[in-house]
């Protein structure tokens, strides 16, 4: 989810390819022209967090929705600048300027995304909005 506010939205596909269709790092690693150390680490990071068979079903219910967070730093002429508070961002840590200075972005987001969780997989009691 962090990943996706600093403009790296393909952490998310790299972890559903993994964590969901079960390809193996070097392929994925393959697809988005990345080292296969680093999309073992970084999914290996993501699962080592959470219970698997609920990152799955996370990623199977939300993984749109993960894709359709827009960036809040994103690259200039400059460097790197975040758009909430408009000041220039050391390239080599987004998300530390982002988890720092705006927790309350992060957690507007996961709020949302839990909510959407739940309700897609029926746990909120009288719910019966189609979609
Ligand atoms: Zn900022």
């Amino acid at each position: 989810m962090l990943s996706c506010l600093v403009g790296e939205h393909f952490k998310v596909e790299a972890l559903k390819l993994y964590a969901v269709e079960n390809l193996s790092p070097s392929i994925i690693a393959d697809i988005f022209k990345v080292s296969k150390f680093s999309v073992r680490g970084y999914t290996q990071r993501i699962m080592a967090m959470c219970k698997t068979p609920l990152l799955v079903s996370f990623l199977e219910k939300c993984y749109r929705d993960l894709l359709e967070i827009d960036s809040i730093v994103v690259r200039s002429s400059g460097g790197w600048v975040c758009l909430v508070c408009k000041t220039i961002v050391a390239k080599t840590r987004p998300d530390v300027h982002v988890r720092v200075k705006h927790r309350d972005i992060i957690d507007k987001h996961v709020e949302k995304l839990v909510n959407l969780f739940l309700s897609r997989s029926g746990r909120n009691s009288g719910n019966q909005k189609a979609f």
